[in-house]
């Protein structure tokens, strides 16, 4: 996608053109078409072209001419990598010999009313030769009891760790997860998932297969300095939960002696308020850490964006769109995002519209943040 920069200092009272690649039958491609909006109405018609189906191929600044180049976008730093993989343990189990932890609890993380099953799971990992350790931002295999439709024994599934490498009881032999158990609607049927539901009904005392840890594209860098934003959705708070208690549960601040002296601003998209998970500590932290932790809610239910639709996690991107990007300036700020696929696209079109309102070509700056270790993704 082109995406014209050209006037980048002008107030929002810009007009930008938007131009959709237009589709006939059997996909043949027709004359390409063009919508001229006001920059506040931008990010809402990006949007609804998402949504039906058009694929935009421009955004252009003012009248709509032809893109002025890109400048270089000089929110990407120069420097190397500021995470460090090493000593990271990388599949400590594999599947065809796992580890076999012991459940010590599993509760539910949801407020009465909230929609679905949302559960914390601990599992105790002492024992182990070698001992199954791992570090903020990796994920662990979980093997549910059982066969599949074929008759065979059931496959791994992968889940982001929620706890820090102490744990959370700081002793350094636990791992928490953060689960939703899976359901949806099949030929009028109801279908729950087979290791979510598995996860979700296991009683304590229960023998689990594990395997891992896997995973080094959302470690936290160890710059005590760093500025970290995180996108959320629904267990997507898995990693960004061992973050922030990396960064401000005192106990754990205490055992890991990391100062973390940095800025952290998590953005958290669930569709009700008794969904919000972990809710009550990061009220805690904002409480205990003004000046360092940041805090936004988009509760798509409940709250509506500025076109009066659901408020979803890419329009608190919207709205906060200069301060993201004047973080981003900084080279020591890192972007995590976590949670279904299906957040990236809209995460992606507002961060093209804020990007472009700011002078910055976002198709540019994307790769350029990835390949400096600062844009990380896991989405499933
Ligand atoms: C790196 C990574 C980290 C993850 N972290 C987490 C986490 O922290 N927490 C978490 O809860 N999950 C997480 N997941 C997802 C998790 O691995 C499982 O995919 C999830 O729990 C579902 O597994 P299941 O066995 O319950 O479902 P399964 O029984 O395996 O069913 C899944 C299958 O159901 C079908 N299906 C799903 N939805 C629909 C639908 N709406 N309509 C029709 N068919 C459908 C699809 O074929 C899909 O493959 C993560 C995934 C990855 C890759």
């Amino acid at each position: 996608m082109r995406v014209s920069t050209g006037r980048a200092n002008q107030s929002d009272n810009r007009m930008f053109t938007v131009v959709v690649e237009a589709f006939g039958v059997r996909r043949q491609r027709q004359a390409e078409r063009r919508f001229t909006v006001p920059f506040g109405q931008l990010q809402g018609l990006m949007q609804s072209i998402a949504q039906t189906g058009g694929r935009i191929s421009a955004v252009l600044a003012d009248d709509g001419a032809s893109p002025a180049p890109a400048p270089k976008a000089n929110a990407a730093p120069s420097k190397p990598a500021a995470v460090s993989h090493a000593n990271v343990p990388v599949n400590l189990y594999k599947p065809k010999d796992p580890f076999v932890g012991t459940v010590t609890d599993n509760y539910s993380l949801l407020a009465e009313g909230a929609i679905g099953r949302v559960n914390h799971i601990t599992f105790d990992l002492s024992g182990g030769d070698p001992q199954l350790h791992y570090v903020e931002g990796q994920s662990i295999g979980i093997i549910p009891d059982g066969t599949d439709a074929n008759g065979k024994p059931n496959k791994l599934r992968l889940y982001s760790i929620a706890s820090t490498r102490h744990g959370d009881n700081l002793e350094g032999n636990t791992v928490s997860l953060c689960v939703r158990q899976l359901e949806y609607e099949k030929d009028g049927e109801t279908i729950h998932g087979v290791c979510s539901t598995f996860l979700c009904d296991i009683e304590p005392g229960a023998k689990v297969k594990i395997t891992g840890p896997v995973g080094k594209e959302m470690l936290l860098p160890e710059d005590e300095e760093a500025n970290v934003i995180m996108l959320a959705t629904g267990t997507g708070i898995a990693p960004m939960r061992t973050y922030l208690r990396r960064m401000f549960e005192p106990s754990e601040r205490e055992k890991n002696g990391w100062h973390f002296r940095g800025k952290a601003w998590l953005l958290m998209g669930v569709p009700t308020t008794p969904n919000l998970l972990y809710d009550d500590d990061f009220n805690r932290y904002v409480s205990e850490f003004p000046e360092n932790f940041r805090y936004t809610k988009a509760i798509s239910r409940e709250q509506q964006n500025a076109n009066g639709g659901r408020m979803y996690i890419q329009d608190r991107v919207s709205e906060n769109a200069e301060e993201i990007f004047s973080w981003i300036e900084n080279p020591k700020t890192h972007v995590y995002m976590c949670g279904l696929r299906g957040m990236e696209p809209g995460i992606d079109e507002a961060m093209t519209a804020a990007a472009t309102a700011k002078g910055l070509n976002w198709a540019e700056l994307r790769p350029q943040l990835k390949k400096a270790d600062r844009w990380h993704v896991e989405t499933y």
